[in-house]
């Protein structure tokens, strides 16, 4: 259930460009160590190919650790609109929006000065052009590197229902999530 205590932080998240932006407990967020199986079958081409992605990740069952370790998480949302169910040019853009979305979210958090933070994304990493993973060398920005909602083990439809948001939004949109886990 939403955590309407934290409604000014959520709106200035929408008025960076979210959807929607509520906080929830993270006791209210299922996490699958069998969502690792998913990544294993690298349909997004990320698995061993980025720092943020599993396997480097870290291990399925310390990363649901790590995430119930909080106790709250802001769950955010952009939908970007799309020609059709065909434009991926369009999903590209959304994708590339979200992206921007996240590091202006996080600009924003940093701010409220939380006791701990960790902030979780849309797919990989997408920081660098091309990861340093692929041609493994050290990743060139630990810092702002943001790992992702499913190498965390996280189940994002369930992750939407809890925090009153729609997984999707309807014909020709395109909707992605992204989080901020933190402690007072
Ligand atoms: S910051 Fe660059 S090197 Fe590090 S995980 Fe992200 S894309 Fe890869």
């Amino acid at each position: 259930m939403e955590n309407t205590g934290f409604s000014p932080l959520c709106e200035k998240i929408i008025e960076k460009g979210a959807f929607k932006a509520a906080v929830i407990k993270t006791d209210d967020v299922e996490t699958d160590a069998s969502f690792r199986t998913l990544c294993e079958q690298n349909v997004c081409g990320s698995y061993g190919r980025n720092w943020m992605c599993p396997p480097d990740a870290g291990e399925i069952n310390e990363l649901i650790g790590v995430l119930h370790s909080y106790e709250y998480i802001l769950v955010y949302q952009s939908v970007g609109t799309l020609e059709d169910s065909f434009d991926i040019e369009g999903m590209a853009e959304a994708a590339i929006n979200h992206h921007k979305l996240m590091y202006e979210v996080k600009k924003t958090a940093d701010c409220e000065k939380f006791r701990r933070v960790l902030y979780l994304g849309a797919g990989g990493c997408r920081l660098c052009e091309k990861c340093a993973r692929i041609t493994n060398e050290p990743c060139r920005n630990p810092e702002r590197a943001i790992p992702s909602l499913e190498a965390y083990g996280v189940n994002v439809s369930q992750l939407a229902k809890a925090a009153g948001m729609k997984y999707i939004n309807g014909q020709n949109t395109v909707t992605y999530f992204g989080a901020v886990l933190f402690d007072l």
